[in-house]
This record gives C-alpha cells, sequence and structure tokens, in this order.
C-alpha cells in the first residue's frame, strides 16, 4: 500500500527509509514452507484432531501446503497459554515497557533480514505480485511493528486534579488476552497492525490467519520465537472462521476482539463478543468508497488517483475506490482515459517482474466477481473494457471499466473486492454529496479538484474514515484508519490505535491535606 500514484521506484522517504538498501531483490519463486502447525506457547504443535487444510497458490490452484487446523480445543489450549503470559507476576507482565518496544523492534529487525523470503512467501500464498510485497507490504508491516515500538512506554495516564484532600491518577493497563482475526488481502500487514498496538500496550494474542494465506503469519510465529517474546505472549492458531473464529470469539477467557474482513462476519462477531463476556471489539470491514472527481482537476492525475484506487491489490481492498464519480463535462474522456489505462495493466504470474495485477485470491472470489461483472452487463452498465476471466488457470480476471453506471445497481452497491471500475457521472456538488453518502458503508472516500473550497466541503460532508485529496491509498502506520456506519467500529494504527488495547484504571489516594 502507501503511495500508490507512484512506483515503487520512487516510493515517498518514509517508506525508503524502511527498505534495506543493501538487501537482494530476487525473489524466491518457490520459498521452502517451514512452518505449517500451530503456534502456541511458543511451540509448533500439531493440531489435536489431526485434521489439516490445504493452502492454494492462486496463480495455478495447486497445493502449497498441508496446514493444521485448528478447533476449539486448539484455541482453549493457545487462550491458556495466552491467559497464563498475561497472569500478574509473568516475565511479560513484569517487563519493563521499554523492553516491550525493544522485543517489537527485535521482531521487525527479523522481518528486514527475511524480507525477501516473507514477501516471496506472501505473493505465494496470496498472488500479489512480488514487487508489490517486497515494496509495499513487509515494509508497511515493518513500520507498523516499529511504530508501535516507540509507543510501549509511552502510553502513560494522567494526574487529575480531583476535588477534595485526594490525590487522582489513571493508569493505562492492558486490556488481557486479545483475540485477533484477519482477511487474506493484506494478510501480513494486518498482522503487524494487530500485533503492534496489542504488544506495545502488555496484551497477550491468539491469532487466526485466513484459511486462503496462513503462512506468512506462520513464518512471523518462528520469528516471534527468535526474537524473544516470552511463551504465550503471541499463539497463532489457523483454521475455519466459522469453527476457529468462532471459538476465539466465543471464548470466556478472552477480553477483545480485534477483526478485519467482511460486515456479515463482524455482525456475529459482534453478537458472539456481546453474548458471552461483553469482549471490547473493534472491526474494520467492508466499504464501497466514493472517489469524486471534479472538472477543474488536472484529468490525467485523476484517471491515475482512480485508477490505483480501485486496481491496486487486484482490487482486493476494503477501502477500493469502488464508486468514481465523475463531473458530466469530463465524463466522456475520463471513461475512455481509464480504460485505455486499464488495458495496459499486465496480467500474469505474481513472480514476473513485469505483472502489474496478479490472480485474484481463489475460486470463489473468482466466481463472485464475474458473478457481479454479469449482473453489471445485464442491468445495463456499458462495459468498456475487460469483463472476462484470463485463461482457465489460476483465478486471473481481466481489468474491467463499466460506465454509465446506475447507483441502484448491484455493481454500484455491492463490495465486488476485485479488478472492476464502476463510473457514474454527476452534474453538481450537493447531488454526488448525497450519492456519496447513500451506502450503508463509510470507510474512505477521495475527492479530486483544485478549487479548496470544493475540497473542504467534500471533506466535512463526506461520511467516511478517511477523506484523500488528490490522492487515493496513502496509509501511514501514524494515521488511524476505521470506518463510519457499517464499515466499523474503532480505530486501527496511530495513537488512537492504542485505546482499543487500553484498560485505564482510575486511582484515587486519600491525602492528609489538600495542596493543590
Ligand atoms: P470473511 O469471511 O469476513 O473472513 C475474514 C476472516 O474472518 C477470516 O479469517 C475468516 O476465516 C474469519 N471469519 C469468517 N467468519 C467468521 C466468524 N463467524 N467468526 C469468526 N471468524 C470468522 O471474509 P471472506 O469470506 O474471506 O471474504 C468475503 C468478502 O469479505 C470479500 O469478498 C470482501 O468483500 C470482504 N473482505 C473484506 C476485507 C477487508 O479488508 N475489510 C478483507 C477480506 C474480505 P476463514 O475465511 O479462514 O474461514
Ligand atoms: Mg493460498
Amino acid at each position: 500500500m502507501y503511495h500508490l500514484m507512484k512506483k515503487t521506484s520512487n516510493l515517498p522517504a518514509a517508506l525508503q527509509r524502511c527498505f534495506l538498501s543493501n538487501a537482494p531483490k530476487a525473489a524466491i519463486p518457490n520459498p521452502d514452507i517451514k512452518y505449517t502447525e500451530l503456534f502456541i506457547n511458543n511451540e509448533f504443535v500439531k493440531a489435536t484432531s489431526g485434521k489439516t487444510f490445504k493452502t492454494l497458490n492462486p496463480a495455478n490452484g495447486e497445493i502449497i501446503a498441508q496446514v493444521q487446523k485448528g478447533n476449539s480445543v486448539d484455541v482453549n489450549n493457545a487462550v491458556e497459554a495466552a491467559q497464563e503470559a498475561f497472569k500478574l507476576g509473568s516475565p511479560w507482565r513484569t517487563m519493563d515497557a521499554s523492553k516491550r518496544g525493544v522485543l517489537l523492534n527485535k521482531l521487525a529487525d527479523l522481518m528486514e533480514r527475511d524480507i525477501v523470503y516473507l514477501a516471496s512467501l506472501e505473493s505465494l500464498d496470496n498472488g500479489k505480485p512480488y514487487k508489490v510485497s517486497l515494496s509495499h507490504d513487509v515494509p508497511g508491516s515493518i513500520n507498523a511493528l516499529r511504530y508501535y515500538a516507540g509507543w510501549a512506554d509511552k502510553n502513560h495516564g494522567k494526574v487529575t486534579p480531583i476535588d477534595g484532600n485526594y490525590f487522582a491518577y489513571t493508569r493505562h493497563e492492558p486490556v488481557g488476552v486479545c483475540g485477533q482475526i484477519i482477511p487474506w488481502n493484506v494478510p501480513l500487514l494486518m498482522l503487524s497492525w494487530k500485533f503492534g498496538p496489542a504488544l506495545a500496550m502488555g496484551n497477550t494474542i491468539v491469532l487466526k490467519p485466513a484459511e486462503q494465506t496462513p503462512l506468512t503469519a506462520l513464518y512471523i510465529a518462528n520469528l516471534v520465537k527468535e526474537a524473544g517474546f516470552p511463551p504465550g505472549v503471541i499463539n497463532i492458531v489457523p483454521g475455519d472462521g466459522l469453527i476457529t473464529g468462532k471459538a476465539i470469539v466465543d471464548h470466556l477467557g478472552v477480553d477483545k476482539i480485534a477483526f478485519t474482513g467482511s460486515t456479515e462476519a463482524g455482525k456475529l462477531i459482534a453478537e458472539g463478543a456481546a453474548k458471552t463476556n461483553l469482549k471490547r471489539i473493534t472491526l474494520e470491514l467492508g466499504g464501497k468508497s466514493p472517489n469524486i472527481i471534479f472538472n477543474d482537476i488536472d484529468i490525467d492525475q485523476a484517471v491515475q488517483g482512480a485508477h490505483y484506487g480501485l486496481f491496486y491489490n487486484m482490487g482486493q481492498c476494503c477501502c477500493a475506490g469502488s464508486r468514481t464519480f465523475v463531473q458530466e463535462s469530463i465524463y466522456d474522456e475520463f471513461v475512455e482515459k481509464s480504460a485505455k489505462l486499464a488495458e495496459k495493466r499486465i496480467v500474469g504470474n505474481q513472480f514476473d517482474p513485469n505483472t502489474d495485477q496478479g490472480p485474484q485470491v481463489d475460486q470463489e472470489q473468482l466466481t463472485k466477481i464475474l458473478s457481479l461483472i454479469e449482473s453489471g452487463k445485464q442491468q445495463g452498465a456499458q462495459l468498456v473494457t475487460g469483463g472476462s476471466r484470463v485463461g482457465d488457470k489460476g483465478y486471473f480476471v481481466q481489468p474491467t471499466v463499466f460506465a454509465n453506471v446506475k447507483d441502484d445497481m448491484k455493481i454500484a452497491k455491492e463490495e465486488i473486492f476485485g479488478p472492476v471500475q464502476q463510473i457514474l457521472k454527476f452534474k453538481d456538488f450537493d447531488e454526488v454529496i448525497s450519492r456519496a453518502n447513500n451506502t450503508d458503508y463509510g470507510l474512505a472516500a477521495a475527492v479530486f479538484s483544485k478549487n479548496i473550497d470544493t475540497v473542504n466541503k467534500v471533506v466535512q460532508s463526506v461520511r467516511a474514515g478517511t477523506v484523500w485529496v488528490n490522492c487515493y491509498n496513502v496509509f501511514g502506520a501514524q494515521v488511524p484508519f476505521g470506518g463510519f456506519k457499517m464499515s466499523g467500529l474503532g480505530r486501527e494504527m496511530g495513537e488512537y490505535g492504542l485505546q482499543p488495547y487500553t484498560e485505564v484504571k482510575t486511582v484515587i489516594v486519600t491525602t492528609p491535606q489538600k495542596n493543590n
């Protein structure tokens, strides 16, 4: 992710800084699969059921590895390990806060050391171009850990002038055992976004990676041990959402759930967390984000911005700009240029350095995307380019552009999570704002305009957790991310991202006399 308006050779300074300048850059197209077992109490163990599941290479549908499949017994073992690690007097609870920061930095160092292996493994399992894993996913993950390493000894309470002869202060304490359930679109990045604040604040973790992409999380488990985290602080249990994920959500020993994925699963998680022990929850869910292009812009810049806003990561982004609203006087030119750009996109194997777009993650996503494309055609949208599967092996989809899309069409309402751009026409400001906000989602939005009044009005009017101005898909460890409305609950990253992992304890001490 990060600044997608630029090519990797021209990365922003913040991202360049986290690169090892002398790191070997060539991919390992067939990385050794070293870890396929559950990670509990700093040990790799088999699933108690003896069951496994397969993870595939999305470029050809072939099996990469069989991975141990955790169930509720395994989740219970992991939660018990996390509870033990969280006990008062444990090595983790008695560790200096600054030392937690040192451990997080050590983990980031090890990821930097193994960046080529990690980027290769991520690309093999997920299908994303290796050059993107190497330049965005792994460095972004390292950045997130380093950012929160700095916070480990800085998130502290306050002394408060309470009335009366008392001395009052607050302590910022960890919440406890955190269940973390992550998706397959940016697996390593999501792991780091969840690990960073949880560990900085002194919590312990039971994480479930998505079934499609468990491999980088298991490799990180090995690095966790090498870095020197005490046993039980981080546990990783791959498996099924409805079994393993649900067991984490329902477990009475889990104090908090952090989830990223679909709104549908997010609702089930909120329900499960409430019904059991009222776990704290943070949810980062879906979106149908509006990207509003006014006619005063540099059209080529806006076409590029909208293109990256949608096609990045094969369109598999919760914040994808999947409703591109374009003002009518520039609409036809914008559509034509967008189609030309989409046609230039090179679709192919994730390890080919020329590839811009790899396969979708699995057959289910491929089927869903093709069926939504079909619905677009049937409901009368104009298919300008693309619209079909590429080849018959792997899960590749042609970069697709629809014009004359109407707000009530399925492709304008549902999250497609694929390389399918919807371009809608608008006349004026009030109309476009009301249409942009007419959705259950509110994750992100963007505006392209050179008029500062227009920009400011959009920023204030649009109901979304992030608004990009004349750019798209710019992320930073320092800034919060999350959604309004049904796009989620709470915020991750930045200072705000510490709050969901913090319990505030008020301490009131009687004093002999008031001294202010
Ligand atoms: P999903 O079902 O929401 O899965 C995300 C994670 O949650 C996975 O680890 C999944 O496990 C787990 N999970 C699913 N149901 C659960 C439950 N009831 N309790 C606990 N954990 C549960 O997403 P998906 O099925 O992979 O993709 C479906 C759609 O979700 C996509 O087409 C896309 O629209 C959206 N999506 C959004 C994001 C995002 O970043 N916001 C990411 C991915 C997908 P398993 O899948 O391993 O069973
Ligand atoms: Mg896979």
